[in-house]
């Protein structure tokens, strides 16, 4: 199936760009170089070209998320991989440096400061401190980070076991923790585990070299290490490191005495005297896994009676995907694994990507981006005057987007996915999940905190100080015997590699999806409101501004997680009996 863009409607007509635009070098470089040199006379002029640039930095956009999106479709398409490679490979570093000179031009320009704050406040602040900690030397850098990432890729793509007389890949082995039969289960574990294992030198060496060439990066730019530059690379304006540390603690002291409370009462009704890595995702009654749907078409209008009854506006996007085609949801056969929500910001429309199997996770994963894509039609309608997508878009509130709808759209299962006890069994998941993502990304920030602070470490200590943090945040399931599996665990985390230092959004995320949830469970006409209203903001608006417009309070330290706990521990029990 060929996905065609040109029949998607185009609504919002070019003002500035030339219709025959390609995506070739020389075309974009003569956009650069006009928006490079015109004159700007007045705050008139300057408002002019920002609005030139944010529509040409939609296209941009748009055709990268084109390239990445069939990459991801059919990545046995060798026109579709070379594609997406000639755009990081050639495309891209070029984009760099001349959108660092846009940058540099707007930072010169005295009429600055005369543009409304109300609209431009935020965008101005992002784009002085961009240019403030642009280094050309950077750019190749960046490049052989990419470089090392797609090693990475391809280390750990590679994995496959053979396993019940098949090949099958790590992701395919995971359905096998959810199975009823222990035996089973730590087969499994074990041979993927030790298959991993078999790379982690190969790794270790990759990330290595990936955090001294960060560590690189951070001296050019000015900074003592890449903890420091990443807040400013990543606009974090609103938190500090040592923000991020008290949410360790609080995670230490709230969230991890009611997960290893679950672990406990998981042991009991599990009947067994230790738990074991591979009985963390079983159904403690040792029931079946859920089997919310069996079909793509079934989730689909499962998921449309659901929206029905959460709110008829966010419904009619929906609706209004699905009459697009905007939904790429079955699983086949050279696609690549995972879900996301991408947007092409030219038309101004989201696009859903995922592997649909017919799993619990298949329902949330499907709702979850569909709360992204709540965003990008929401701030379609604000018709905000820059560029909102993309990089500029704060993940700490577009994780509250998705998160929420995750949770919200989860109190209208019953009579459409499940009967009464699934509904609530599938709630119940989602509320023990939602307690090990806290102590997860609890784990995964200190140890890069750990990590970066420290830039200069032997293999063994990196090693040592990733199981004391584990430790610290860790379930009761018990790691004896399999001393090196649990030191290596880090390395099946992405982000790690992929994204530095992205992680702690998720938990700053989630205090305010919990938020929103739970006034939608006293007043879901008033929550809905104030969700939308605040996913109408886009980016033009601070963290803690965005959250009030949500309704929830921001912040994320122990106070916030105390109460969190206590609302988390009612709905366990709620859901359980
Ligand atoms: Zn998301």
């Amino acid at each position: 199936m060929v996905f065609d863009y040109s029949t998607l409607p185009r609504e919002f007509k070019r003002q500035y760009l030339r219709q025959d635009l390609k995506f070739e070098w020389d075309d974009l470089n003569r956009v650069y170089e006009e928006l490079g040199k015109r004159p700007l006379g007045s705050e008139a002029d300057l408002e002019r070209w920002l609005l030139d640039e944010a529509e040409f930095d939609a296209y941009l956009y748009e055709q990268r998320a084109i390239r990445y999106f069939n990459s991801t479709r059919q990545t046995d398409n060798p026109e579709y991989t070379k594609a997406y490679e000639e755009y990081t490979e050639l495309l891209e570093p070029k984009i760099k440096l001349a959108s660092f000179n846009l940058l540099q031009r707007y930072v010169a320009s005295q009429f600055r400061g005369q543009l409304p704050r109300k609209v431009y406040g935020l965008e101005d602040r992002r784009r002085k401190s961009a240019a403030s900690i642009f280094r050309s030397e950077n750019v190749e850098l960046e490049k052989e980070e990419s470089d090392l990432s797609q090693m990475y890729y391809r280390t750990t793509g590679a994995m496959t076991v053979e396993f019940q007389g098949q090949e099958r890949t790590m992701q395919q082995m995971s359905k096998f923790y959810e199975a009823p039969d222990r035996a089973l289960r730590e087969e499994a574990w074990r041979l993927s585990s030790q298959r991993a294992l078999t790379d982690s030198e190969r790794l270790d060496t990759v990330y290595t070299e990936m955090v001294s060439l960060r560590d690189k990066i951070a001296r050019n730019a000015g900074f003592d290490n890449y903890r420091d530059y990443t807040f400013v690379k990543k606009d974090r304006f609103d938190y500090t490191p040592d923000d991020c540390e008290d949410f360790h603690r609080g995670v230490e002291e709230a969230i991890v005495p009611l997960s290893r409370n679950i672990d406990r009462a998981r042991a009991e009704r599990m009947r067994v005297e230790v738990l074991r890595p591979w009985d963390m995702q079983v159904d403690p009654a040792g029931r079946e896994a859920l089997r919310p749907f069996d079909q793509v078409p079934s989730l689909v209008s499962g998921a449309r009676k659901v929206m029905a009854n959460v709110d008829t506006e966010l419904s009619s996007y929906f609706e209004r995907m699905v009459e697009l085609q905007l939904l790429d949801l079955d699983s086949r056969k050279g696609k690549a694994p995972g879900g996301y929500q991408e947007e092409l910001a030219e038309v101004r429309l989201p696009l859903i990507f995922m592997n649909a199997v017919g799993k619990d996770d298949d329902v949330r994963t499907l709702l979850h981006e569909c709360g992204h894509s709540f965003h990008t039609f929401l701030m379609r309608k604000a018709m905000l005057p820059f560029f909102n997508g993309g990089a500029n878009m704060p993940n700490e509130f577009s994780e509250v987007a998705s998160m929420s709808m995750e949770m919200i759209t989860g109190e209208h299962y019953e009579g459409v996915f499940y009967d009464r006890d699934d509904a609530k069994r599938s709630n119940w998941k989602e509320v023990v999940d939602n307690v090990k993502l806290f102590t997860w990304v609890a784990t995964i920030d200190a140890f890069q905190h750990w990590v970066y602070t420290h830039p200069v470490h032997t293999k063994d200590e990196r090693a040592k100080a990733w199981v004391a943090v584990f430790n610290r945040f860790c379930g009761l399931e018990s790691y004896e015997g399999l001393e090196s599996n649990r030191a290596y665990r880090w390395q099946r985390q992405l982000h790690l590699f992929e994204v530095p230092f992205y992680y702690i959004e998720y938990g700053i995320a989630l205090t305010g999806a919990l938020g929103v949830w739970s006034r939608y469970r006293k007043d879901p006409k008033d929550a809905i409101e104030s969700y939308k209203s605040a996913l109408s903001f886009g980016c033009a608006r601070s963290l803690p501004e965005l959250f009030e417009a949500a309704g929830v309070e921001w912040g994320f330290g122990p106070a916030t997680l105390r109460r969190i706990a206590g609302e988390l521990r009612s709905a366990i029990k709620e859901y359980a009996d």
